[in-house]
């Protein structure tokens, strides 16, 4: 499969346009990185490189080497950069997670790029992964409510945490409170702050997204 489509779409770097890697090792190793901006959100790289390509098409073409190049890209980037901010995780048995999408947009694409991006990710990190939250899928549309304590619990109730019984990870559930939350962008904070807030209070939260 991977072999026929090279034919037709050969591998280029996004970075460069050198052919053979999606991320040669010289742009990955010159990534402008962002680091960490509030108290425990972390945003990689900015936006407006060309790690914005590289998630446009991801959105619409899944290619598994992307998110695979893309996972070793973070990793090592953490390694290197939050080299005690990763030993902390790992030795507190911190959980990933991923936002999950909207169920007509995750039909439509049929993945949701941030799960797969994280998933990799929790396997170098050597990190468990678990789906722990869910998306409410019938919110009534902002627009018609008036109240503005209406418009917020309309806002807070998107998402959920995820029943323990159908919880996928080697936990099957239990209390989690050590958890990363990763989303690929990071735009008002909206989304992410909003499932942080779905956690119990004395759960230790930190947001990992790929671009802001
Ligand atoms: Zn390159």
């Amino acid at each position: 499969m991977s072999l026929i489509l090279d034919l037709f779409y050969p591998v280029t770097c996004y970075g460069c346009g050198q052919k053979g890697e999606y991320l040669c090792s010289r742009c990955r190793s010159t990534l402008p990185l962002i680091g960490l901006h509030h108290q425990r959100i972390i945003s990689l790289y900015p936006y407006s490189s060309f790690i914005k390509y590289l998630l446009v098409d991801l959105k619409y073409h899944f290619v598994t080497d992307l998110v695979f190049q893309l996972a070793q890209t973070i990793s090592q980037d953490l390694i290197k950069y939050f080299p005690n901010l990763v030993d902390y995780w790992q030795q507190n048995h911190f959980v990933l997670t991923s936002i999950p999408l909207h169920f007509l947009k995750q039909n439509w694409r049929g993945f949701n790029q941030s799960s797969l991006i994280s998933q990799e990710l929790a396997k170098l990190l050597k990190l468990d992964y678990q789906e722990l939250i869910i998306r409410h899928q019938f919110t009534s549309p902002q627009a018609n409510l008036k109240d503005p304590s209406a418009r917020r619990a309309n806002m807070s109730s998107v998402f959920a945490i995820k029943p323990p019984l159908s919880r996928g990870g080697p936990e099957g559930g239990g209390v989690l409170t050590n958890l990363i939350i990763f989303d690929d962008v990071y735009t008002t904070g909206a989304t992410l702050n909003s499932a942080i807030s779905i956690f119990p209070k004395n759960s230790e939260i930190y947001g990992l997204t790929l671009a802001a």
